[in-house]
């Protein structure tokens, strides 16, 4: 492990900081989080805030840039590279927020739960997402609307422009 230059990696800790950190900890998702970075080769610098980054990740899946678990941020990039995407990087940390908040594991069903219900109300698994929301739907890469024309029925319906075709809905 390293820490990465300008990370704030040594610094103090805030109070909440700390206690998520603890909490991760303790529910085993930070272990699972490291776990996960070693088995997939990745390279683990200490990041700021109590957060560690493992840069490098190339397996399949998730199909995501950068995910969390635990007090771990896994990203394809380098965790440089990581480090100077602020935005992106506080995203996951509310991530890594969220899995103290649900006591750990329970975190990845509720997630998927709220990715699906959302793909289902707007074609995207984030912009619906609670956990997305609250992250920050620009930062993690969703659109604020989704792609499904929810309501624009009556609309479609009167369009002269429509009728004789199959209304489809967009993906
Ligand atoms: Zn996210």
């Amino acid at each position: 492990m390293t820490v990465l230059p300008g990370s704030g990696g040594q610094g103090p800790l805030t109070a909440a900081q700390r206690l998520r950190q603890g909490a991760n900890l303790v529910n085993g998702t930070t272990l699972l989080g490291l776990a996960v970075a070693v088995a997939a080769r990745t390279d683990l610098a200490k990041g700021p805030r109590g957060l560690l980054i493992a840069g490098g990740y190339r397996w399949r899946l998730p199909f995501a840039g950068a995910f969390a678990l635990g007090n771990v941020v896994l990203c394809r990039s380098t965790a440089g590279e990581l480090l100077a995407r602020r935005e992106l990087l506080r995203h996951e940390e509310r991530h890594c927020s969220q899995y103290a908040w649900c006591l750990g594991v329970p975190f990845l069903p509720l997630y998927l739960l709220a990715a699906g219900w959302s793909v289902l109300r707007t074609g995207n698994p984030g912009t619906a997402n609670v956990f997305e929301r609250h992250a920050g739907l620009a930062a993690g890469g969703y659109p604020a609307k989704g792609s499904l024309r929810h309501g624009s029925a009556p609309h479609e319906v009167r369009d002269p422009r429509l009728w004789g075709r199959r209304r489809r809905r967009t993906p």
